[in-house]
């Protein structure tokens, strides 16, 4: 399939990038960018007033195959990713059978190659089970694939245990990424700890609890020179810890989730259960922390942590309710909403944390619409105007926080290694 997009806004910060100019894919390739390309036989699509960008990648998704698949699937969450303008997705390893071994592994690449209607990404867990208590099968794993070891869900709360995790891992240059909450301070906890728990009576989440697993973890990746990922960072002071280890020379990376970066603890009044999530919605205050931090380059990603339910599981009492929500349908339209068209973030600062950056931290073939790289774009109109309903959405999980929300910004094509999986919110399966 050849594609010819025209008169797009090409932004690239790979490249750098940033031209009102036409791209040939070919291939699955891309093959030629600039001014008035001619291609007769080229499937055109016009791009006028719209940006077209290296596909965006989720670092952080949880599919919930195998085993939870009343949850989600391959199928379900890679239609829901491609709806939502993105390319390339990593699920992590907290399924059932959790994958903490090569034949796990193996076995959700081969479905993946069956179901999936965009790239996956398959993240091994660090402990057998993610018990925390013997290391997973990591080299076994990386051999067959895997991109990147967590326990996500879990801190991972033997130092003696962690340390070895990271020093196994560097060995064969992997990353491990981190769910930071000292749990002996998180058990019982339901929201943030602040005003509005005490408000509403429910025990809360202390920040605290990240700051001291995220000292922890980067003193440890300091001592053992290995590589650390801290996934949805959302404490003011976590925060800082990153900010100075990296001053250090540590090789310490960090995410923040677009829910983290756009709303407070103020979305769980009512005891809003599509709102309840590890860590916790926190304060204004921690959310501008994070807002700065991906400013100064403290946080390097933008993530989904895209954590579908089934309706009954969340429709019950607050404390009751299991962690997450749906989010990779509204990633785009939230983004463009609240740091857009607020001025906040630029185009290109958002392409660099949601495409380039993941591709580059990753190691992944992927980020950039250079001349022969693969053929994966997401084009998004800045300016469609629409609300969020989840009744419509491909994922299994129809909790959202943002429910309702008015947008403007919206993925309208997903390509997929040079393949329209996505064109104006219909499906091309
Ligand atoms: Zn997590």
């Amino acid at each position: 399939m050849t594609l010819l997009i025209k008169n797009g806004l090409l932004v690239d910060p790979s490249q750098k990038l940033h031209d009102t100019c036409d791209i040939l894919l070919k291939n699955g390739v891309v093959a030629e960018i600039g001014k008035d390309i001619k291609a007769a036989d080229a499937q055109l699509i016009d791009a006028t007033g719209q940006i077209v960008l290296p596909g965006i990648i989720d670092m952080h998704t949880h599919l919930r195959e195998p085993g939870l698949e009343a949850k989600e699937d391959i199928a379900s969450g890679t239609r829901a990713a491609a709806m939502g303008g993105i390319t390339r997705i990593a699920c992590m390893a907290n399924t059932y059978p959790v994958v903490d071994k090569a034949i796990i592994v193996r076995g959700l690449k081969e479905q993946i190659t069956k179901t999936a209607l965009v790239h996956v990404e398959v993240i091994g867990a660090v402990t057998k089970g993610l018990e925390g208590k013997e290391l997973a099968e990591m080299g076994d794993m990386a051999f067959a694939g895997a991109i990147a070891f967590s326990d996500d869900g879990h801190y991972v709360s033997d130092s003696r245990i962690f340390r070895a995790a990271l020093e196994y891992a560097s060995t064969f240059d992997k990353i491990i990424i981190v769910h930071d909450e000292d749990n002996t301070l998180t058990s019982g906890g339901y929201m943030h700890e602040g005003a509005v728990s005490t408000r509403l009576g429910i025990p809360g989440l202390p920040s605290v609890s990240e700051d001291i697993a995220v000292s922890r973890d980067t003193l440890l990746a300091e001592y053992s020179n290995a590589r650390l990922h801290v996934a949805h960072v959302a404490s003011a002071g976590a925060l800082e810890i990153i900010r100075q280890a990296k001053k250090r020379g540590v090789k310490v990376t960090a995410e923040a989730t677009i829910h983290h970066l756009t709303l407070t603890d103020n979305a769980v009044e009512g005891y809003n259960t599509a709102a309840k999530i590890a860590p916790p919605l926190r304060d204004i205050a921690h959310r501008d922390a994070l807002r700065a931090a991906l400013k100064d380059g403290t946080i390097d990603i933008i993530v989904t942590d895209h954590s579908p339910h089934a309706f009954e599981e969340k429709d019950v009492e607050f404390r009751y309710a299991p962690n997450g929500f749906a989010g990779l349908e509204t990633s785009v339209g939230v983004i463009f909403t609240d740091l857009y068209h607020t001025g906040v973030l630029s185009i290109d600062e958002i392409v660099e944390k949601m495409s380039c950056a993941p591709a580059r931290l990753f190691n992944i073939d992927a980020g950039s619409l250079k001349l022969g790289k693969p053929a994966d774009v997401t084009i998004i109109n800045p300016n469609a105007e629409w609300a969020v309903e989840s009744s419509t959405f491909c994922t299994k999980g129809k909790a959202t926080p943002f429910e309702g929300k008015h947008c403007k910004g919206k993925a309208t094509w997903t390509i997929v290694a040079g393949r329209v999986v996505m064109s104006n919110g219909r499906l091309n399966e």
